[in-house]
């Protein structure tokens, strides 16, 4: 009989690391997480959402961490979803962004190789690449080989992981894949994102506990996929012969206005002019305009496709928003 796959997870907290770490688990994987910090408040959560998961004290800023992660959970796949990945955090934090978001690719990268020794391929790597990376985009719709022209701090630093992560492929010959993910939402989404955001806020507009919303710039356009969707294309990119690079999108857009439209719409309110206020605070120093990504490699070669839509999705956050309210008031 041959022993389970290993696969170690970095930014097992996010909402990504979670719905991965239960897609692993189902498929029979041993799923170890790195968690970073002394008394990480998201522990329990882990714990508590993906029990199966053997949680490894670690941080991607620390090679030597990570060396020890490695050590000791011998993982056959490594999934790098650690990030700081909030956007418009990272004009005022460039360069904790970099550290962690670029020069963490470059840590847990070089600590696989090591790990690995005479045989770089033994250990599949996933990269968490973004559309952010499009930024000012330079062809629509975007695939793999687009021009990358960033648009933020975060975009340059996902950049930087995204490059390295072939060069490491090329130089050593590392069984490396980056994933170039288009926003991917859930009601596990942090609720600093504009997703989230709306759906949380309308949850509680419906339910009394709030009265307005401040908003930044609704004309802004995404491709709004499902998280669950999108790790299954992570985990099938590393089941391939070949290491490459995949854009996963849905190829739709909507506006923040068709977001809100639909949230709103989703607890019977159909005009939400009244409840929604323009607030520059949450206008950025520069904005990523029509990001929408041509999935069709993943479909051909990993035989991927989206099953979520963008009102399901909507409304999957809403009610989900709705249930939590109901239950934090009931308490
Ligand atoms: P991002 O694509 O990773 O930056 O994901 P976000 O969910 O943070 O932002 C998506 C888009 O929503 C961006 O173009 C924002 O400018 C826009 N947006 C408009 N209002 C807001 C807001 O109040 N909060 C956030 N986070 N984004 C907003």
């Amino acid at each position: 009989m041959t022993s389970a796959p290993r696969a170690l997870i970095t930014g097992i907290t996010g909402q990504d690391g979670l719905y991965l770490a239960e897609l692993l688990l189902t498929k029979g994987y041993d799923v170890f997480g790195l968690i970073r910090g002394q008394n990480n408040p998201k522990y329990e959560l882990v714990q508590s959402t993906v029990p199966g998961v053997q949680l490894l004290t670690g941080d991607l800023t620390d090679l030597s961490s990570l060396m020890r992660a490695l050590d000791a959970s011998q993982p056959t796949e490594v999934y790098n979803l650690g990030a700081i990945s909030f956007v418009a955090y990272s004009w005022e934090n460039a360069h904790v962004t970099t550290e962690v978001t670029a020069k963490g690719v470059l840590n847990i990268l070089e600590a696989t190789r090591l790990h690995c020794g005479s045989t770089p391929a033994a250990v599949r790597f996933y990269q968490a690449s973004s559309s952010e990376m499009f930024g000012k985009v330079q062809q629509v719709p975007q695939r793999e080989q687009t021009l990358l022209w960033p648009r933020s701090p975060y975009g340059v630093a996902k950049v930087f992981g995204h490059y390295m992560t072939i060069n490491y492929r090329e130089s050593y010959g590392m069984h490396a894949s980056s994933g170039i993910l288009f926003n991917h939402e859930s009601p596990r989404r942090g609720p600093e994102f504009v997703t989230r955001k709306v759906s949380q806020a309308v949850a509680r507009i419906s339910l009394g506990l709030q009265d307005r919303l401040a908003m930044g710039n609704l004309e802004a356009r995404r491709d709004w996929g499902f998280a669950g969707d999108y790790v299954e294309a992570m985990w099938r990119m590393l089941q391939q012969a070949a290491a490459d690079d995949y854009v996963v999108s849905t190829g739709q857009t909507h506006t923040i206005r068709e977001l809100l439209d639909v949230a709103f719409a989703r607890v019977g309110i159909d005009d939400w002019s009244g409840y929604v206020d323009q607030d520059q605070q949450f206008v950025r120093p520069a904005e990523v305009d029509l990001l929408i990504g041509d999935a069709s490699k993943a479909a051909e070669v990993l035989g991927w496709k989206p099953t979520v839509g963008f009102t399901e999705l909507v409304n999957m956050m809403v009610d989900s928003d709705l249930q939590a309210q109901q239950n934090l008031a009931g308490r």
